[in-house]
């Protein structure tokens, strides 16, 4: 019996994922030199540097649950990894200075993580509800040495998102990474379930805020600097009941293709990212019926939903110098199904 099977249970995937050495990382020990002929290759069986992607973190079926908008990833079941024990960092994002919007949780909390364990700082915003979940971010990046600023507030408020930069500008000595990937998702069965104070939500979440954002970040990007959008595989393959929050995606896909053109001579880069079903409170806070959160994932290829942990590096990428040729781009990470 492996090691993985005994400590079994739904946490098998993080646990795993603790234990297991990264692959290339630094920490990694590294054979001393030596005249010894090399010892024989491990069988990918048995290498403790491959994992099983099917098998690596849980699957369906999950227990239906429900959270009051916007949702605690500290209160979901299974809690979902966002690399707290798994990430690790090589320096490629030193003394960068980065805001992340939805920072608390799912792929901006992974954002934040990677950040910090490359060598950002980081300023994260979320809703003033989510209080819980942005201490225990604020702590992973202040444990990296690294500066960490919360500042909580509602992006629907223009006020609100050009105070948002100033601050981050001023706490952190300047900003060269936007990540705009804060998002609201709800699932309506129909067009005719949609309030217009329901359709504005999302259009002034999703699409108004990162706007706002853009424009007051904008004086203050050097050449070098970078803009993330998180956008979805929505944007390409519309859920019917995802009416309005599909088409902000297709919105956000879409601003990140001009702005790049925009921006490109300036020597500013627009990036996006386009998850599939990630394991994150969105989904359990209205993003997702039960009945679709019971079998979350289990359409993919790989037959599971992703954690956010594992499009942390994806943000890193994009955000790094060594990507400095990708402008316009949208990477996907969607266990198999969905574009781009
Ligand atoms: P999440 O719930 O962890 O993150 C969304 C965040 O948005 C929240 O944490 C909250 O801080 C922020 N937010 C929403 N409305 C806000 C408001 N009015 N003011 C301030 N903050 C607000 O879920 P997530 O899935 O990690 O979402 C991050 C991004 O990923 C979103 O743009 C979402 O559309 C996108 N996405 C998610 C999935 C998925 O399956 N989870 C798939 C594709 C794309
Ligand atoms: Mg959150």
């Amino acid at each position: 019996m492996t090691r993985r099977k005994l400590i079994g249970g739904i946490g098998t995937g993080l646990a795993a994922v603790a234990i297991s050495p990264v692959l290339g990382s630094p920490a990694t020990p590294q054979p001393a030199a030596t005249t010894q002929a090399p010892a024989a290759p491990q069988s990918p069986a048995t290498s403790p540097n491959l994992q099983d992607p099917t098998t690596k973190y849980p699957k369906p079926p999950f227990n239906g649950q429900t959270q009051p908008w916007p949702g605690l990833a500290a209160k979901m079941d299974p809690r979902p990894d966002h690399g707290e024990t798994s990430y690790r960092g090589s320096g490629r994002l030193s003394g960068r200075k980065a805001l992340i919007t939805g920072g608390d949780s799912g792929m901006g909390r992974a954002a934040a993580i990677a950040f910090a364990r490359e060598g950002a700082d980081v300023a994260i915003n979320y809703y003033p509800t989510e209080e819980p979940d942005a201490r225990e971010v604020i702590e992973l990046i202040r444990a990296e040495g690294r500066k960490a600023i919360a500042i909580p507030g509602d992006l629907r408020e223009e006020a609100f998102c050009r105070k948002l930069v100033e601050e981050a500008v001023s706490a952190l000595g300047g900003l060269d990474i936007v990540v705009n990937n804060a998002g609201r998702q709800q699932s309506h069965a129909s067009i005719l379930d949609i309030s217009t104070e329901q359709f504005d939500w999302t259009m002034k979440t999703n699409i108004y805020a990162p706007f706002w954002i853009i424009k007051a970040a904008l004086p203050h990007l050097q050449p070098g600097s970078v803009i993330i959008g998180t956008t979805s595989e929505q944007a390409y393959d519309p859920s019917p009941d995802l009416y309005d929050y599909a088409q902000t995606k297709a919105a956000t896909m879409n601003y990140i293709k001009s702005l790049a053109k925009q921006l490109g001579p300036k020597g500013i880069r627009v990036n996006g990212v386009a998850p599939g079903p990630i394991w994150t409170p969105l989904q359990v806070s209205g993003g997702a019926t039960q009945e679709k959160l019971k079998k979350f994932g289990g359409q993919t290829p790989l037959g599971r939903p992703g954690q956010p942990a594992e499009l942390a590096s994806i943000y890193v990428q994009l955000a790094a110098e060594s990507g400095s040729y990708a402008t316009g781009q949208v990477y996907g990470s969607s266990g198999g199904a969905g574009q781009p």
